[in-house]
């Protein structure tokens, strides 16, 4: 009997998924629950919705992340680039498109393939028989996200991402802060000091505060502020609290000597935390906000160090269903206590259209060759689509994952002059590795 293959959620991942698995020849099965089921931010029936922005952001394939992810997306065919390309609206350098033809073709294609069913219900379970692909998205249904929770524990699901920035460790001025864990816990040196110490004066620490409490703060949507207070309370909130209150909690001066200055006790210290395996990327420790993105790079540059900080990503708090990935899957994307399930799209931590869109294009893949009898590796982790699924499957900390969007933080480093001339020079030398690394993994293939 010809295995099927069943993709709950026709999002950007379950969308693209679909049309990959379809043309390599593996009937699909695609469980959609709208319109029957609604989410507070789709609006239509339609396949690979855009439920807020329009874009895709940079389509620069030669010196950005994201714009090296879309190449790779177009060298494997991918519908939902196509469909970007065909709708594309004039942005300068973004890949902006006409949302409603942009879903809409994707919609057609897909019900119109010979291999695809579509079923229009909602999935309420995770299920136990058959191959699977779950891209349900960061607006899960209840039942489902229930059901993934039971299956695989309820610290492993999260329904609120909290994320605090995350700063490229190149661009922290290391002659202002200084490596130390407090009080110097830890057993090897690599722990002692695995913390960047940002020192602030009293008179820095006030006017820090000052600017937090005027940023400009983004609105929560309906429904969204339930169990943030839990333990991931925004930064600025607790500013709200209390001056001190941030003193007494991430920003606490304890245990720290600030070599640069050994005699100056500082006022308040920000501490950043190494973010992946590869030491590229710190986030600011207990910095989870809700502040606009234009009013975080204003206010944390005011941080001693970080006044020339790249930021990775910009911190939010957002309702976001999403799995623990670095613990539960393994590289070929599959649940490991039940490989006929995959996981694609945001709910397997990675963020944005661009993103979700990159992993259900290789969950498809992937899920695919294994029904075919031929399974693949997953794509060399120089590559775009590689580095992110490197990331989620295991080089992120699993204690504090959190989504991520691609960047070149992400690769293995390429060692080349520092200087602004020396990053472009740099992320150009990426984007041609990981094109050649693509197309021979997509060539391994047939
Ligand atoms: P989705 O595109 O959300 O697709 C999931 C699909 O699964 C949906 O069609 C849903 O109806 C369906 N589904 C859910 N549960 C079930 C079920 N049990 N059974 C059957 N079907 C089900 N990203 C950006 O890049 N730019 C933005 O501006 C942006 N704004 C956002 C604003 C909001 C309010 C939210 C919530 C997210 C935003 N995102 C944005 C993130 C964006 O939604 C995702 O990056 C992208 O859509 C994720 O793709 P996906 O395929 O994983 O999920």
């Amino acid at each position: 009997m010809t295995r099927v293959l069943h993709i709950v959620g026709a999002g950007m991942a379950g969308s693209e998924a679909a049309w990959q698995a379809a043309s390599l020849g593996v009937p699909v099965v695609l469980h959609e629950m709208r319109p029957k089921v609604a989410t507070f931010a789709h609006r239509t029936g339609s396949f690979a919705e855009m439920v807020c922005s329009n874009s895709f952001r940079s389509d620069d394939s030669e010196r950005n992340a994201v714009g090296l992810l879309h190449w790779e997306m177009r060298a494997a065919n991918g519908l939902v680039l196509e469909s970007a390309e065909r709708h594309r609206l004039p942005a300068g350098g973004a890949l902006a498109v006409d949302r409603d033809p942009f879903a809409e073709y994707i919609t057609e294609r897909l019900r119109a393939h010979p291999l695809v069913t579509v079923s229009e219900e909602e999935v309420t379970e995770l299920p136990t028989e058959g191959d699977w692909i779950i891209a349900t998205g960061p607006l899960t249904s209840d039942s489902l996200g229930k059901s993934i929770q039971a299956a695989t524990g309820a610290d492993a699901l999260a329904f609120f991402d909290a994320i605090a920035p995350i700063v490229y460790a190149e661009s922290i001025d290391m002659s202002k802060a200084w490596r130390q864990s407090r009080y110097d816990k830890g057993e090897t040196e690599e722990e002692r000091t695995a913390y960047i110490n940002c020192p602030m004066t009293r008179e820095q620490y006030e006017a820090f505060i000052d600017a937090m409490l005027a940023a400009e703060k983004a609105e929560f949507h309906e429904g969204e502020t339930a169990g943030y207070f839990d333990g991931c309370l925004p930064v600025e909130v607790m500013a709200e609290r209390g001056r001190e209150t941030l003193r007494f909690g991430p920003m606490k001066p304890v245990g720290l000597t600030n070599p640069h200055q050994p005699d100056v006790k500082p006022y308040a210290v920000v501490q950043l935390r190494r973010d992946n395996a590869l030491g590229t990327l710190y986030n600011i420790v207990g910095f989870q906000t809700k502040m606009k993105y234009g009013a975080q790079t204003e206010v944390f540059r005011m941080i001693p160090g970080l006044e020339n900080a790249s930021f990775a990503r910009l911190g939010g708090i957002h309702r976001n269903t999403f799995i623990n990935s670095p613990t539960l899957l393994d590289h070929q994307m599959r649940l490991k206590s039940r490989p006929n399930i995959r996981f694609a799209g945001q709910i397997t931590g990675v963020e944005g259209y661009v993103e979700s869109t990159a992993m259900g294009l290789l969950a498809g893949r992937m899920a695919a060759a294994e029904i075919l009898g031929r399974d693949i590796a997953p794509p060399p982790r120089d590559t775009a689509t590689g580095a992110l699924l490197a990331h989620i499957t295991g080089d992120a900390d699993a204690k504090t994952f959190q989504p991520m969007n691609v960047n070149f933080g992400l690769f293995p480093p390429i060692d080349a002059k520092g200087g602004r001339r020396g990053r472009k020079d740099r992320y150009l030398a990426y984007t041609t590795r990981a094109k050649e690394s693509f197309a021979s993994w997509l060539n391994s293939q047939g």
